[in-house]
């Protein structure tokens, strides 16, 4: 192991590029991590950090530059991990994001052809939801974004890759509860109002719906905030107050109150109307969504025949829009507002092959599988966990044709085919779609028949 001890600095050459979009440099085998550091770069670092496997360090001067380099607009979105990847030219990101679910695989001895990474039309300024913390920085009110593993607060006002109307937005709030001497939530004491303003902005439809997250029941000058937001912001149809009490790092909590306007925001997505309540989960790249639940409809291959199974259905976009192509479709998610949103949804596109269950999806699918309901398609988007132990055996039961797996982690996805593989499943080819340009994040559909 290497002798490296702390504000050492040496010229090392980065090998690789972690999952996080962390340089990886080898001295004598001891890993070192380095920020804003990419493969093929020769650098002077600083080291930072000695632990017993790995190391951390920082570039004090870049001796050798790597091709894909391009221009770091801000240090902080690089410190607060709104943008880890910023360093490097966008069709780089694609082939790295490529080459995580190719690793991944590998380490799983799965032999699946990984495509080229579909990119997004918008690589900044994509997304269309914003939720950020409000905190007291050196006496005065800021919204911004922690630094890396911190609660410490970096005041932003652009931030890069979220819609600029939104960040409009927020600076507009954060002005009113300047204005107005609305306390800021204070983590340390649990104390203060607001603690943070989620934002969400309709690509389509334009509508905006503003939420702020406080501790208090009550909002202090509720009315002045509603007049002020309104007549800075006219494209918003939506002002909530959301109440979370908790010594929590959970942004929301469960109880929402309409202070103006609608209870939900609506937005459209191929062809399809959508309303999406505040605590319902809605995919942030409105574009790349519609080429993700393209090529998911794709992979299902659906003639107006089959049983289709949308499991985390959300507020049930994918569920609505195969249901144009299937005879039924059962969607089944936890969070009771998104299964409201997913069948108001059905009811305003006059869409009725489609029934929506709350609840989890490991048990109701194993409900599902005792009732040996035989569905033909598996649809499945989960959360980062990926797929429960009890799901994967209820499917190795009910054994539908075909499983259409979208993920948003290469690490579970990789480790679910495995699974599924002792039923019989297999996949040969996996596209991945960029739903996050500039970050870590890896998005990817897959098909697995038996
Ligand atoms: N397919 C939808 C939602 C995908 S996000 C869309 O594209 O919009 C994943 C969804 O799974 C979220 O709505 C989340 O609330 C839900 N979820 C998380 N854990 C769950 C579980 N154990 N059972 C069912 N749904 C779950």
């Amino acid at each position: 192991m290497a002798q490296l001890a702390k504000n050492q600095e040496l010229e090392v050459t980065i090998e690789d590029l972690t999952y996080e979009g962390l340089g990886v440099a080898k001295v004598d085998g001891y890993p070192l991590f380095i920020e804003n550091a990419l493969p093929g770069e020769v650098a002077l670092v600083h080291v930072i950090k000695v632990q017993k496997q790995y190391g951390f360090a920082f570039v004090k001067e870049l001796r050798k530059v790597s091709p894909d380099r391009v221009e770091v607009k801000d240090k902080a979105y690089t410190q607060t991990g709104i943008a880890p990847l910023q360093h490097l030219a966008y069709p780089a990101q694609l082939t790295f994001k490529q080459n995580q679910i190719e690793q991944l695989f590998k380490k799983q001895h799965l032999d699946i052809n990984v495509l080229p990474t579909i990119g997004s039309p918008l690589t900044t300024g994509y997304r269309n939801k914003a939720q950020v913390p409000v905190r007291m920085v050196n006496g005065q009110l800021e919204t911004g974004f922690y630094k890396r593993r911190s609660h410490q607060l970096l005041p932003i006002t652009n931030f890069y890759i979220q819609d600029p109307e939104i960040d409009k937005a927020i600076v507009v709030v954060r002005d009113l509860l300047r204005q107005y001497f609305v306390p800021a939530y204070d983590e340390q004491t649990n104390k203060g109002v607001v603690r943070h303003v989620m934002v969400r902005r309709g690509y389509y439809s334009k509508q905006m719906m503003v939420v702020i997250v406080t501790r208090t029941n009550k909002l202090p000058m509720m009315h002045q905030l509603v007049e002020g937001i309104t007549a800075a912001l006219p494209e918003v149809t939506s002002i909530i107050q959301n109440i979370n009490g908790d010594k929590t790092n959970v942004i929301m909590g469960d109880r929402s109150r309409t202070i103006f306007g609608k209870p939900y925001l609506e937005d459209s997505l191929l062809g399809s109307t959508f309303r999406i309540s505040p605590l319902s989960f809605y995919q942030v790249n409105p574009v790349q969504t519609e080429t993700l639940y393209t090529k998911a409809i794709e992979a299902a291959g659906l003639t107006g025949e089959e049983t289709v199974i949308d499991a985390y259905s959300g507020i049930g976009t994918i569920s609505l829009t195969m249901a144009k192509h299937a005879k039924h479709v059962y969607g089944v998610e936890i969070v009771p507002e998104a299964v409201n949103d997913a069948r108001v949804n059905a009811e305003i596109n006059h869409i009725d092959n489609v029934s929506f269950v709350t609840g989890k999806a490991e048990e109701v699918m194993t409900k599902w599988k005792d009732e040996k309901l035989a569905a033909d398609v598996l649809m499945v988007d989960p959360p980062r966990k990926g797929l429960a132990p009890e799901f994967k055996e209820a499917v190795g039961v009910m054994l539908p044709k075909k499983i259409v797996y979208v993920s948003c982690n290469p690490a579970t996805l990789a480790r679910d085919i495995k699974d599924l593989a002792a039923y019989g499943y297999k996949a040969e080819q996996t596209q991945p779609v960029d739903m996050f340009p500039q970050t870590q994040h890896v998005e990817s559909v897959t098909a697995l028949t038996r």
